[in-house]
């Protein structure tokens, strides 16, 4: 190792920034939020350093630097573009034993700065050695994509309860699982998830099972997939879906989205079966039940966004009845990623001012919408669910009082390689995809912005 990480204590120690352009306010911007006294000499300094020492959080010399500026200095960094100058400061800097470090010159450093994940009083350091910082900076750039911004309240709470779970569980086993079961459970999710009181609630509850293997609380992630692309998937719905125990998903996941669950995790399918039929509605709501009840971490993936023709509300009222913790990821509903995938804007200032989002899905061969709202003009319409019935849809559209030559889209499984978008009006597309063989699933797009798609389509197979 060439070089041992330590977590230093820089409160009110003093450190000597020499150099004033932007490199240096950068690590002087550092030092401050570990507390250091800065002193920083320079002739002229940069604008975010003039602002700092205007609100003097830094002391500011406007000097050349000269040796009798060490004095005193605990730490010293040496930030001037002229390479002599940092040599001598840290030779000076080195004979009087204070920690050193030059920017860009690992050889004359006997201290680096590491890429910080902060997430206080959480602290990541990452180091190369001095090897690569763009190596640095793409894992520092991974990891902040993996841990929760609420991390930092996570180790408060647990900080604030440290004594406590000392003083109840003094077996240093058994206060580990005990912790252990906090962490990975909905007390940690709950607060990553902004709820606080209930997360305190729930530890509280934690604390008074005297039992310590009190039956492991269960609890459901609703998350929302997105339209098939895997990158559009949030942080937080990546995160559940890594440490989730059990996946219920249905045809609409796409297989490269259920992929990124994790991989010993059991996963049920509870979309259509081979012989059509889908599993009702409440043996859904019952399995969730019964898998939370078990304490399992318990993953209801969903295509899109949970709350958009998903019956999410339905799954989670369920849960809400009988006290499971949950909570509910968005996802990228596939109107807004069919629409972007297609190049074809939702709205625009010339063309829609509005957009509506309606199903098209057929009740007893017909469909029940309310027509004077959709033909609205200025106004674009993504229907889902809508190519059985395209044929009536267009009917009526006209029907009720839109042209016949309003432009539209029919996008198949859209943001993925699959992706297809046919484009023609409502009396043209029904004839363009009659003999087209059309997969599932697929979104329909009416309204004037359609016409953007020949100059803004982008994605390519
Ligand atoms: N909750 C989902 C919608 C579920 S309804 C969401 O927010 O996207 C199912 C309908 O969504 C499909 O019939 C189809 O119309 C549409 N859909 C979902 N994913 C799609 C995709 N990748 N491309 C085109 N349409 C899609």
């Amino acid at each position: 190792m060439s070089y041992l990480p330590i977590f230093v204590n820089l409160k009110g120690k003093s450190c000597l920034v020499v150099g004033g352009g932007e490199v240096a306010a950068r690590k002087v911007v550092q030092l401050l939020k570990a507390q250091g006294q800065i002193t920083v000499i320079a002739p002229r300094l940069c604008q975010t350093l003039i602002e700092l020492g205007e609100k003097e959080l830094i002391t500011y010399k406007q000097t050349e630097f000269s040796p009798a500026d060490l004095e005193g200095a605990w730490l010293v960094i040496a930030a001037t573009n002229d390479f002599n100058l940092n040599q001598t400061i840290s030779d000076l800097a080195e004979q009087r034993n204070s920690l050193v470090n030059v920017v860009d010159a690992p050889l004359l450093c006997n201290f680096i700065m590491p890429s910080i994940v902060d997430r206080d009083p959480v602290q990541i350091a990452i180091s190369t050695g001095g090897a690569s910082p763009v190596l640095a900076r793409l894992l520092k750039a991974r990891l902040e994509t993996l841990i929760p911004a609420a991390y930092g309240r996570l180790a408060t709470v647990m900080a604030a309860f440290r004594d406590r779970a000392k003083r109840t569980f003094p077996d240093t086993n058994t206060r580990r699982r005990f912790w252990e079961k906090v962490l990975h459970g909905p007390v940690a999710e709950m607060l990553f998830a902004g709820q606080e009181k209930p997360a305190l609630a729930t530890l509280e509850r934690l604390f008074e099972d005297e039992s310590i293997e009190p039956e492991m609380l269960g609890e459901v992630y609703l998350v929302g997939g997105g339209p098939g692309d895997p990158d559009l998937l949030t942080f937080r719905a990546l995160r559940l879906m890594q440490q989730a125990d059990v996946v219920l998903y249905d045809r609409l996941v796409a297989p490269a989205i259920l992929d990124l669950a994790r991989k010993d995790a059991e996963r049920i399918y509870v979309g259509k079966q081979k012989d059509q039929h889908t599993l009702p509605q409440e043996k859904i709501n019952e399995m969730l039940l019964r898998l939370a009840r078990q304490g399992k971490r318990v993953l209801r993936l969903k295509g899109g966004d949970p709350f958009i023709f998903g019956r999410g509300g339905e799954e989670i009222d369920t849960l809400s009845a009988h006290g499971i913790p949950f909570q509910v990821v968005p996802g990228i509903t596939a109107a807004s990623g069919c629409a972007c995938y297609a190049g074809i804007p939702l709205t625009h200032r010339d063309y829609a001012h509005s957009c509506i989002f309606v199903t098209g899905h057929l009740r007893e061969g017909t469909l029940d919408l309310n027509w004077q709202a959709l033909v609205q003009p200025k106004q674009t319409i993504a229907i889902y669910m809508g190519l059985h019935g395209l044929d009536i849809l267009c009917r009526a559209f006209i029907d009720h009082g839109l042209s016949p030559v309003t432009p539209m889209a029919l996008i198949q499984q859209g943001t993925t390689p699959n992706q297809r978008v046919w484009t023609g009006t409502l009396s043209t597309l029904p004839l363009i995809i009659k003999n087209q063989t059309v997969r599932p699933p697929s979104l329909v797009i009416v309204g004037e912005v359609v016409k953007l798609h020949e100059k803004l389509a982008w994605f390519k197979k």
